[in-house]
C-alpha cells in the first residue's frame, strides 16, 4: 500500500487561528494513524502579504500542541525545501512542460487593457472571463509577463471528497488563470498542485472554501498529468450557537493566547479534535495515543462543529486534574500575582501542600489569579487577622461559647501528627463527633484562615504547619 502523506500548508500571513490548527491536527492524526508522514509546508509565494515572524509562530504553535512534522521549514525532505519561496525552479520546470504542450502562454496584455476587458464585462453584466480574450498565437515566455494556463476542457467536473462524498462544480470557475506571476513566484493554484505531487501527498485536507475552486485545480491536474489526491474537506468551525462561522468576536484568536491563559496543550488537542469529528461514542476525553488510534476520516462531520469555550474550560479542568501535584503547583505559581508570592510565609513547600485543594476545582489560570486577588489563598502564606465575631457558629451562640472547644482542639493538635491532613483529622475527629462537627470545625477553620470559605480545617492546618496552626488557634483564644 502507498504510504499516506498529509500536509498542512499555511501561508505565513499572521497568527494561527483555530481553524488552521484543527486542519493541522487532523492531518497529523491521520498520518500518525496510518503510519505515514505529516509535512509542514510554508506557502510563502505572496511576499506582499507575508507577516514577519509568522513561520516561527506557526512552528511554535504546532510544537506546543505536540504536532510534529516529518518535513518542514527546518527539515527539508527528499523533494527539497518545504518553503515555497525556495522552490521557484521546480514550479518553472512544471510550467515549462505546460508551455511545451501549448497549454500555457505569457499574458500579452497590459494592466490597462485587462482593466478595459473587465469594465466591458461589467457593463454587459456578465462575469469577466480571461479565456474569452485568449490571444490567437502565444508569445515566448521570458518571465517578464505572467504565465497563464490555457484551460482546454471547459466542462463540469465531478469528484469525490472523503467527507462530503460526490461533489461537482462547473465551468464558471474555469479560466486561463495565472500560474506564474511576473515576479517569478507561482500562484497558490499552481504551486500547491506541483508541491503535493512532488511531496507525494496522498490526502489534501483543507477548508470548504476550496471546494468552489476545485474544478480549476482539476483542470490543472489533468493538464500536468498528475493523478488526483484524496480530497478531505474540513467542516467549518461555527460560533458556540452553531449558527454562524466563528469570527474574531466569538473568540477566534491566536492559538498561543490560549497557552498564556493556562490551557494545557493536551486539553486543547482533545478539544480541537472534537470540533467536527466524533468517534461515535459518548467518550470525550482522549489522550493523544487514543486519539490517533480512534481517528478516522469517516467520522469527520460534514456539517459545522461549534467552538464552545465552556467546553474548552471543562476539558481543561479534566486535564488539570490529571497533573501531578508538583506540576499543578508550578501551574498555580505561574498564575499567582506577586502580592501572593511575596507574602511572608510563601514557600514552594506550602504551595505544594495547598495545591491539591485548588486542583479539585479550577478550570484555568485566570480563575486562580482571580481567586488569589480576592484573597482566597492569602491565609496559607500570611497569618490572617481573624475577626472574633466570625468564630460564632450558630446565631444563638456567642464566640465565647466556642472557647472550650477551641481550647480542647489546641490540646489535641499539640500532640497530633501533622504529616498529612488525615493524620490531623484523626487527632480531633472523635472530639468533633462528641461536641458536634459544625460546633468544632467551623470555629477551628475560622481561627486558621479568618475566612468564611476555605478548605476544611485539617487541610488548612496541614498547609500552614503545626507551629503556625497552634499559634493561630492560641491567638484567637486570646482575642475572644
Ligand atoms: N496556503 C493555503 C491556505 O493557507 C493552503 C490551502 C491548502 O491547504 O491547500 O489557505
Amino acid at each position: 500500500m502507498k504510504k499516506i502523506v498529509t500536509r498542512f500548508a499555511p501561508s505565513p500571513t499572521g497568527f494561527m487561528h483555530i481553524g488552521g490548527v484543527r486542519t493541522a491536527l487532523y492531518s497529523y492524526l491521520y498520518a500518525q494513524k496510518m503510519g505515514g508522514d505529516f509535512i509542514l509546508r510554508i506557502e510563502d509565494t505572496d511576499k506582499s502579504r507575508e507577516v514577519k515572524g509568522s513561520i516561527a509562530h506557526i512552528q511554535e504553535s504546532l510544537t506546543w500542541l505536540g504536532i510534529d512534522w516529518k518535513y518542514g521549514p527546518d527539515k527539508p525532505g527528499p523533494f527539497g525545501s518545504c518553503l515555497q519561496s525556495d522552490r521557484l525552479d521546480i514550479y518553472k520546470k512544471y510550467a515549462q512542460t505546460l508551455v511545451d504542450k501549448g497549454l500555457a502562454y505569457p499574458d500579452p496584455y497590459t494592466n490597462e487593457e485587462l482593466e478595459a476587458f473587465r469594465e466591458q464585462a461589467k457593463a454587459e453584466k456578465r462575469p469577466f472571463l480571461y479565456r474569452e480574450h485568449r490571444p490567437e498565437t502565444f508569445g515566448v515566455w521570458d518571465g517578464t509577463k505572467p504565465l497563464r494556463f490555457k484551460v482546454s476542457e471547459v466542462k463540469r467536473y465531478h469528484w469525490t471528497d472523503a467527507v462530503r462524498g460526490e461533489l461537482e462544480a462547473g465551468e464558471e470557475m474555469l479560466d486561463d488563470i495565472i500560474i506564474i506571476k511576473a515576479d517569478g513566484y507561482p500562484t497558490y493554484n499552481f504551486a500547491h498542485i506541483v508541491d503535493d505531487h512532488e511531496m507525494e501527498v496522498t490526502h489534501v485536507m483543507r477548508g470548504e472554501e476550496f471546494i468552489a475552486s476545485t474544478p480549476k485545480f482539476l483542470s490543472l491536474y489533468d493538464a500536468l498529468e498528475i493523478p488526483y489526491p484524496v480530497f478531505v474537506t474540513m467542516p467549518p468551525i461555527m460560533a458556540a450557537d452553531g449558527k454562524k462561522k466563528l469570527g474574531k468576536r466569538d473568540g477566534a484568536k491566536d492559538l498561543l493566547e490560549y497557552r498564556t491563559e493556562g490551557y494545557l496543550p493536551e486539553a486543547m488537542v482533545n478539544f480541537l479534535a472534537l470540533i467536527g469529528w466524533n468517534p461515535g461514542t459518548e467518550q470525550e476525553v482522549f489522550g493523544e495515543t487514543e486519539l490517533i488510534e480512534t481517528f478516522t476520516l469517516e467520522k469527520i462531520q460534514r456539517s459545522g462543529g461549534a467552538f464552545n469555550e465552556e467546553k474548552l474550560l471543562w476539558m481543561n479542568k479534566e486535564y488539570l486534574q490529571k497533573l501531578s501535584t508538583e506540576d499543578f503547583a508550578k501551574y498555580v505559581k505561574d498564575a499567582l500575582p506577586e502580592t501572593i508570592t511575596s507574602l511572608p510565609l510563601f514557600t514552594e513547600q506550602t504551595l505544594l501542600k495547598l495545591a491539591p485543594s485548588i486542583q479539585e476545582r479550577v478550570h484555568s489560570k485566570a480563575e486562580i489569579t482571580q481567586a488569589a486577588e480576592e484573597g482566597e489563598y492569602s491565609w496559607a502564606f500570611s497569618t490572617p487577622k481573624v475577626d472574633p465575631a466570625l468564630v460564632q457558629w450558630k446565631k444563638d451562640e456567642s464566640p465565647k461559647d466556642a472557647l472550650p472547644r477551641l481550647q480542647k482542639a489546641l490540646e489535641l493538635l499539640t500532640d497530633a501528627d501533622f504529616s498529612t491532613a488525615d493524620t490531623i483529622k484523626s487527632a480531633v475527629w472523635d472530639y468533633a463527633e462528641e461536641v458536634g462537627r459544625g460546633e468544632l470545625l467551623w470555629p477551628l477553620r475560622v481561627s486558621l484562615t479568618g475566612r468564611e470559605r476555605s478548605p476544611d480545617p485539617f487541610t488548612c492546618a496541614f498547609v500552614v504547619g503545626k507551629e503556625e496552626a497552634l499559634l493561630r488557634i492560641q491567638s484567637i483564644l486570646n482575642s475572644i
